[in-house]
């Protein structure tokens, strides 16, 4: 992972957490039940990386995707502040350049990536 892209990916992540938490903020908006509010007022006063388990047992389609995705960006964070960034979470070789610009949050390597879609499918018949 070339230094030289890293901060550029960094500055796109921090900017996707604060879209996903805007997001999350806006969609319990929408719902004025008494649960949505106390949830509310919950996550205003946790920290972001506290989230994903303080959503975890109100999950609609919408928040799930949103809070997968804050957990994956953070992790992603995180991995560059240990300076273990750009590193397959399978294999440990470098993730593709070309993968990261286009995800940033990317966890595996495009080979791994390949076997781990394989793998949740349903099983082939050769
Ligand atoms: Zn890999």
């Amino acid at each position: 992972m070339p230094q030289s892209i890293t901060p550029i990916l960094r500055a796109q992540l921090l900017e996707e957490l604060q879209l996903l938490r805007t997001e999350i903020f806006s969609y319990l908006q929408i719902d004025h039940s008494d649960e949505y509010g106390k949830l509310r007022i919950q996550l205003e006063h946790q920290p972001l990386s506290h989230w994903p388990e303080l959503l975890r047992s109100w999950l609609t389609p919408e928040l799930e995707n949103r809070s997968r995705r804050l957990e994956l960006v953070q992790a992603a964070l995180s991995q560059m502040d240990m300076g273990l960034y750009g590193l397959c979470s399978d294999c440990e070789s470098r993730i593709e350049r070309e993968l990261l610009m286009a995800d940033p949050a990317r966890q595996r390597c495009a080979a791994c990536e390949k076997v781990h879609v394989e793998q949740k499918q349903p099983a082939h018949r050769h």
